[in-house]
């Protein structure tokens, strides 16, 4: 058996770490080496193998606390012995990689926006805001500022919908139960269904002196603006899901997600494919065949492109990591400048002059001994 390396250097982090930070160190990691990213890498699999292993013990008080005092051992003392297979991590850390284990649901949540009542109150809903990007500010990222209309839980009475702690009394309808019992019976025996309460909501009271601020629904409209940061490489339709930021709920619920969608707003010079972008480049035919350097667009400003003698129409020229960042990525992609050669609709009859002279010649007529030949049948 070879010998385990401490589980804070597999991280990097160190032993006063929280519990945020090793999970951010995991991710950051775990993402490198991704089976997805590194197929058919086995030093890559066994590094991810180590880090999930590492983060498994740091992660869980009880197992970290073992191993902060007894070593590996004391982790073995609590039943872990590390992960077999690459598929039990993802299920393990379905939270993290999202079902299935795909890099794409790791960042963006798994869109699941069931939630429990928790305690009292009505829960919030979600809210959905859109926010439109130039392929500029998608190819690096960006931060955006954003206003929010939303219900934001009421100031005066903390969310609790009452004037104070004594405006309460209890709900006449289910005895302050928050429950209805009803008996039926049939064939089969007598039956008890229980359900919430309507008059109470299931909270067993009822508020007396209402809050005069929200009148009784602990919560009041306002606008508020948020900071969201837009990683590079998100494309239309993607979200971004902030927990607990849309409405905030009634009486005290549970607050919904504010669900942020990317729209991608149209470019003047490029068109989007994937992480590449295309620029169309439109040559005059003399250009095409004697080679030029042309001045040409780019994400970031005007680049030198040198187009080479005899480049033909629908070429493509590569210019590398002129693209879009890869979402979570490393690198980025390229911009493809696509050549279309200027075919002239009307010409002058010194122009057609010069063609027909050009036309003579071999170099610019294949077929000219075809022709000829012709000419004499
Ligand atoms: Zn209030
Ligand atoms: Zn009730």
């Amino acid at each position: 058996m070879t010998t385990k390396r401490d589980y804070y250097e597999i991280l990097g982090v160190n032993r006063n770490s929280s519990l945020d930070e090793i999970k951010t160190a995991y991710r950051k990691l775990a993402m490198k080496y991704h089976p997805d990213r590194n197929p058919g890498d086995k030093e890559a699999e066994e590094k991810f193998k180590e880090l999930a292993e590492a983060y498994e013990v740091l992660s869980d008080p009880q197992k970290r606390s073992q191993y902060d005092r007894f070593g590996h051992e004391g982790v073995r003392s609590t039943g872990f012995y590390g992960f077999g297979d690459i598929n039990d991590i993802f299920s393990r850390f379905s939270d993290i990689f999202g079902f299935g284990g795909s890099i794409f649901d790791e960042f963006f949540g798994t869109g699941s926006t069931s939630r429990r009542r928790r305690g009292a109150g009505i829960p919030g809903t979600d809210l959905k805001i859109t926010v439109k990007l130039t392929l500029e500010e998608i190819a690096d990222g960006v931060e955006k500022t954003l206003k929010v209309k939303k219900f934001k839980t009421c100031p005066t009475c903390n969310g609790t919908g009452a004037k104070s702690s004594s405006s309460y009394s209890s709900c006449s309808y289910c005895n302050g139960t928050g429950e209805i019992r009803q008996v039926s019976r049939s064939i089969f025996g007598q039956f008890i269904n229980v359900t919430e309460c309507n008059y109470c909501n299931g909270e067993g009271k009822i508020i007396r002196d209402k809050c005069n601020e929200c009148d009784g629904s602990g919560r009041v409209k306002s606008e508020s603006t948020i900071k969201v940061n837009i990683p590079a490489g998100v494309v239309e339709g993607n979200y971004i899901p902030l927990r607990g930021q849309g409405n905030a709920g009634i009486r005290g619920g549970q607050a919904g997600d504010l669900l942020i969608f990317i729209e991608e707003l149209e470019h003047e010079y490029f068109k989007r494919e994937g992480d590449d972008i295309v620029y169309e480049l439109k040559l005059s035919f003399p250009e095409a065949v004697m080679g030029t350097d042309v001045i040409v667009p780019t994400l970031k400003g005007k680049a030198k492109l040198k187009i080479e003698p005899g480049t033909e129409s629908g070429y493509i020229y590569r210019m590398r990591d002129k693209g879009i960042k890869h979402l979570n990525g490393y690198g980025r992609g390229d911009q493809l400048v696509k050549i279309n050669i200027h075919i002239p609709k009307k010409i002058s009859s010194k122009e057609k002059d010069l063609l027909n002279e050009l036309n003579k010649s071999e170099n610019f007529n294949p077929d000219i001994k075809k022709k000829n030949e012709k000419k004499f049948l």
